[in-house]
Order: C-alpha cells, then structure tokens, then sequence
C-alpha cells in the first residue's frame, strides 16, 4: 500500500496512526468500497465542507484582554442542517473538530436523523475560568460563528465539558443577535429555556441500551454483570448510576487524575454524590491506579467514556473484556479495533453506542418547532425505539458482510448523505 493510500491504517514506519482525521477517513473509504459507492462521494465525504476558525477576545476578570481560538466544523449538509456539540478543552484542535464533526454526521445516519454532523470546540481550560469569564467567552463564540449557524443551517449542542448553563448563555447571544427568540439554534438548554426532558443524560442511556442489547447478544445477564467504566463526566457518570441500577456490578471507574478499581464493586452512589461538575472524584481516595491500568483489569463489560485513543495497538490484547461499548468519541484505534475483533471482542462502535445524546438533541429540536413539549416517559420510549432499531440494524449488517461492527456502522452512517448529495447532484 502506498503512503498515501488512506486504506493503510499502519504507518510505513510500522506505527498505527492516531490521527482522528486519518483514521475516520480510513473507515468511510472502506465503507465506501464495500457499498459499492463512486470515488467522487468519498472525495465529498473526506473532509466537512465548511471549517470556521474563529479567535474571540475576552475580557478577564482582572481587566485584561485574552483571545481564544476556535474552531465550528461542518461535515455534510445534503440530508438537512448539521449538528453536534461544542466542547471546551486545551487539547482542542481543526484536525480531531473535523473528525468529530463526521463522526456526527455517522450518528446522525445511524440514528435515522434529518441532519448532517456538525462540531465546534475552543482551546481553553475551563477548570481555570471564572462563571462571568466563561460567559463572555460562551456569547464571543456565538457571535463569532453566527453567520453559519441556525436553526436550519447548524445547531450546536453540549459536548466535554460545555453544558446547560453554556448552552442558555449561547442561546440567549443568538436571540439578541437575531431579535428574536430562538430555542431551536441550541440543543442541550435548560428545561425552562426550552430544553428537552432526558436530553442530560441521553447520551449515557443511549449507550446503557447497546450494553443491554449486547449483553443480551452474549448471554451475559446484566445482573452481576462486572462492568468497568472510564471516565466519570456526564457519559461515564450516567452509565455508572443506571447501570448499578440494573444490577451489574461497576468495578472499576476513573477521572482524569486516575483510577478507581474493587472486584468486589465500587460504591457508586457515595461516588456520584462526591463527583465534582468536572467529573472527578479519585483525588479523595488513596491507593488508585492509572486509566491505563483500569482499561486491562478483570470484568465483562469496558465502557471507555472518557476520550480518544485509550485503547491501541499496544493494549488491545491485554483488554480482558468480552464486551466493549465505546461511549466517548473515538476510544479505539482501527488498529485495535481489528485485534479485538479477531479476538472475538464485542466492540459496539462509538458512532453507534454514543448516538443518544443527538437523538434527544434531535426530539428537542423538534419540540422546540413545534412548541409543545414531551414528557420523559415519552422521550425515553422514543429513543429506545431508535437505539434498538439501530443496534439491531448495524449487527445484522455487520454479519451479513462479514465485517466488525464499526464498518458496519459507517455502511449506515453514509449511506443516506450519498443518496441526499446524488439527488443534489453533487456527486
Ligand atoms: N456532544 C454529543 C456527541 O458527541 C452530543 C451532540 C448533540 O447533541 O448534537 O454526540
């Protein structure tokens, strides 16, 4: 294979790549190859069609000025507006925004939506803003990236560590911009403001559902079920609470500083009533362990929820788990991806596991139009219809073709943006 060639997930200097571009390419090109799709809507599909960079001066609390950078990606617009989250984070960069926004436009096919994927992000430390700061820097954003977002052009939601409160100061910008009030830019709001029932914890009960339903794959009652999941923000802090809830037995759990494991399982509600808004809580404890560690400990179930590139090329084979539901973004390298699954490893793609949260953006998106507002019981029943048909669709996919879960779901993801760009005559 050439260098060039993006089916060649192994560098020539034999490295796996880590780049969440090249790697996302990699998958739509196989995709791609195996629906038999033209060349051209892979050259549409490599990249979004619009990349904003933004830099938003701020004004600190000590009275100086600060300038940031960021980034709103737009993957692809033929099946209808983009969406996805904005996330806050000094590790933000164009390259992960623009494979984060197709990883969107993946879910959003996965789940059936009237949408193309979206991403935004900013270089900052959040931990070290105060309230007003993250304010002025949450209404400079908007107005920074206001001429390509809308309602019914792109509507961004919450992401790593963005959430309701950010999503009312940026709805409240838009609305002032505009003047008028518009729900429907955002998605993730308060309820008061309009936000949907469920919509906070969606995107951890969508992956609850694919661990069920692969559990139930497998055999594996859930009660007892030992489960370990990475990452305690609002992903990991939510599947860890409504899966102890089901009865499966969290062993082990972790925040960025380290790890927490106890084959005995962990206590999870002193846990969640500990966790700060950041989702960390393993500093109160003495004798952790590293994410690294956590991810090769004993259980039946790994839930990666934390962020990307945690499991590779150099810990595929030490993971002792039979079932993985990646609820971060991007968690497992291809080439990881490929060694779990000749190991005969369960691994339900983050693409698919992690389509909750804008399927709820999508519901409060619609209630915002409409005006009239679900109750959560409705929401729920809603969304499992969506995750179950979804699961089901990919598995049955994946095993008719012969492939890992993950082509699978991108068979899926991009198969609607193709037939919308051919009809469009872009391709
Ligand atoms: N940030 C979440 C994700 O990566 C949710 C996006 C949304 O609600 O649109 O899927």
């Amino acid at each position: 294979m050439g260098k060039n060639d993006v089916t060649n997930s192994v560098g020539d200097n034999g490295k796996e790549t880590l780049n969440l571009l090249t790697s996302t390419q990699i998958v739509i090109q196989d995709a791609l190859q195996r629906l038999g799709l033209p060349v051209s809507a892979f050259e549409l599909l490599r990249e979004p069609v619009r990349m904003l960079q933004v830099r938003i001066p701020v004004r600190m609390d000590d009275g100086s000025v600060k300038t940031f950078s960021g980034y709103r990606a737009q993957h692809n617009d033929s099946v209808g507006p983009t969406i996805g989250g904005v996330r806050f984070h000094p590790k933000v960069n164009d390259n992960d925004i623009k494979a984060l926004a197709m990883w969107m436009s993946m879910k959003c096919g996965i789940a059936d939506l009237p949408f193309g994927g979206g991403k935004g992000g900013i270089i900052c430390n959040p931990r070290t803003l105060s309230f007003g700061e993250l304010e002025r820097l949450s209404r400079g954003y908007v107005r920074s990236i206001s001429q390509i977002v809308g309602p019914t052009k792109d509507i961004p939601a919450p992401d790593m560590y963005t959430n309701s409160q950010v999503m009312a100061w940026m709805m409240d910008e838009y609305s002032r911009l505009r003047k008028f009030d518009s729900p429907g830019f955002i998605t993730g709001k308060p309820l008061v403001l309009g936000g949907s029932e469920v919509r906070e914890e969606a995107g951890a009960l969508g992956a609850a559902i694919c661990i069920e339903e692969a559990a139930k794959l497998r055999g594996l009652p859930l009660k007892g079920a030992r489960i370990i999941v990475q990452g305690f923000g609002n992903a990991g802090s939510y599947i860890a609470k409504f899966m102890h809830k089901s009865g499966a037995i969290i062993v082990g759990i972790s925040d960025v500083y380290g790890a927490l494991y106890d084959p005995d399982g962990l206590n999870i509600d002193y846990l969640l009533s500990r966790r700060d808004s950041f989702g960390t809580v393993t500093a109160l404890f003495d004798g952790t362990i590293t994410n690294e560690e956590l991810l090769e400990q004993e259980c039946d179930i790994l839930v990666p929820a934390a962020t990307s590139n945690q499991i590779t090329a150099k810990n595929a084979q030490n993971i002792r788990a039979k079932i993985i539901v990646e609820a971060a973004n991007g968690p497992t390298t291809i080439e990881a991806t490929r060694i779990l699954s000749e190991r005969g490893v369960l691994l339900v793609p983050d693409v698919l596991a992690g389509a909750g949260g804008v399927t709820v953006s999508y519901f409060e998106w619609v209630q915002n139009k409409q005006g009239y507002y679900w109750d959560d019981k409705e929401v729920t029943m809603k969304l499992r219809e969506k995750m179950v048909s979804a699961f089901h669709q990919i598995y049955d996919i994946s095993k008719l073709n012969h492939v890992n879960l993950r082509t699978a779901a991108y068979m899926v993801g991009v198969r609607k943006m193709v037939e919308a760009s051919e009809f469009r005559g872009w391709i």
